[in-house]
């Protein structure tokens, strides 16, 4: 059973062990430094690693967005690194609001099919927050729903979008949560909709969900709507503890952002983004233009991400070593960034982490 910030399912036919190692036996992982506060905190990732002797060779690959055929893409060697590597760690990527080329995060999802999106948040010890118990496990269904990217005026003033659910995608990434159950040994997966509504779109997913629920007997099922979930969470995190939440794509978005607010911030949540052949972990947070070149970013949800990573490539000493670093230093309060109610740069935390491995 893996217990921490533990990233996927393993050993099945959903999402297989990733990760390629060398004859040096290192690991090489493709790394995407990313806009903003990106490089930043892939440098206290990069530094910690090496510190910690982590078996992991990086692959620095670039993202600039390249039109091909009208459709926004990436160069085929960044293509080709992520897909001989299998796994890769992603900083931020900025993407312009409104206009300009379509999200590259989407664009990276889409090219390697990440059809799962893990983002467990646990409450960070010595961090004060209205609650100091919370630890949700979500997986957001990656792929369609809202954000299949169809959209288009009808007329003047009419703009249809067009919320997409099929069968597949939801019964791969509903498998797979119930895998994900059953590895990190929290038995009970609990399926979060609007079925009262959409009920063909929301429909199908719950439906799919029941069926495929009963394929995992050790699992325990069950459903609640999405409003519910929110008044509930907020209210009293608890009871969510010991489930893992799985749902369509937009209600995963808002809901793990919610979740993240409640253990103090974006600044503090990992995230992966699992597919059949390769995985991409990120943090949940965006390039802060706003303090970006100024060494305020905090690298915690980086490198809980690259944590989330090293469990899915069964590096388990390393990730727990490193994750106890982590977490003492924030409990000890002392060398905290300026996010977190600190004055240390980011360097200065990172160097702190390094002391403690
Ligand atoms: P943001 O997450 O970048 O910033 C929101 C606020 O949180 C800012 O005040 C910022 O300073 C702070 N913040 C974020 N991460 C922090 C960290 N690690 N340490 C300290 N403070 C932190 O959100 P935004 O400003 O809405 O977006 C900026 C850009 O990032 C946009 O172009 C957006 O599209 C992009 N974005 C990318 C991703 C991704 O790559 N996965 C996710 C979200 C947003």
């Amino acid at each position: 059973i893996q217990r921490g910030y533990a990233a996927a399912a393993k050993k099945d036919e959903v999402a297989k062990f990733h990760g390629q190692k060398g004859s040096d036996g290192l690991f090489t992982v493709s790394l995407i430094e990313g806009d903003g506060i990106g490089p930043e905190i892939s440098q206290s990732v990069k530094d910690i690693f090496t510190a910690a002797k982590a078996p992991i060779k990086w692959e620095p690959v670039d993202v600039t967005p390249m039109l091909r055929n009208g459709k926004t893409t990436i160069a085929q060697e960044t293509i080709d690194s992520i897909e001989r590597n299998k796994v890769a760690l992603k900083g931020p990527l900025a993407t312009p609001i409104g206009k300009g080329h379509v999200s590259l995060n989407l664009t990276l999802r889409r090219t390697f099919n990440l059809f799962a999106n893990v983002r467990p948040c646990r409450s960070i010890a010595g961090y004060k927050t209205p609650y100091d118990n919370v630890d949700t496990v979500l997986i957001r269904e990656n792929t369609e729903g809202e954000y299949s990217g169809i959209e288009h005026v009808v007329v003047d003033g009419v703009v249809q979008s067009i919320k997409l659910i099929t069968r597949e995608a939801s019964e791969r990434v509903l498998r797979f949560a119930f895998q994900y159950a059953e590895n990190i040994g929290r038995l009970k997966v609990r399926a979060v909709h609007k079925a009262t509504i959409m009920k063909m779109s929301d429909g199908l997913f719950l439906g799919t969900a029941k069926r495929v629920s009963k394929d995992y007997p050790s699992v325990e099922f069950d459903a609640e709507l999405l409003d519910n979930t929110c008044l509930k969470i907020v209210t009293d995190p608890t009871p969510y503890n010991d489930k893992v939440l799985v749902m369509p794509n937009l209600y995963g978005d808002i809901l793990s952002d919610m979740c993240a607010g409640l253990i103090g911030g974006l600044g503090l949540t990992p995230s992966g983004n699992i597919g059949d052949e390769c995985s991409i972990f990120e943090a949940v947070h965006g390039s802060a233009p706003d303090i970006a070149g100024k060494a305020l970013a905090n690298p915690t949800a980086l490198l809980l991400s690259s944590i989330m990573m090293l469990r899915h490539m069964e590096l388990n000493d390393h990730a727990q070593r490193i994750e106890t670093a982590i977490f003492d230093t924030l409990a000890e309060g002392k060398t905290l960034t300026g996010d977190l109610g600190g004055k240390s740069k980011t360097h200065e935390y990172a160097d702190a982490i390094i002391r403690r491995l």
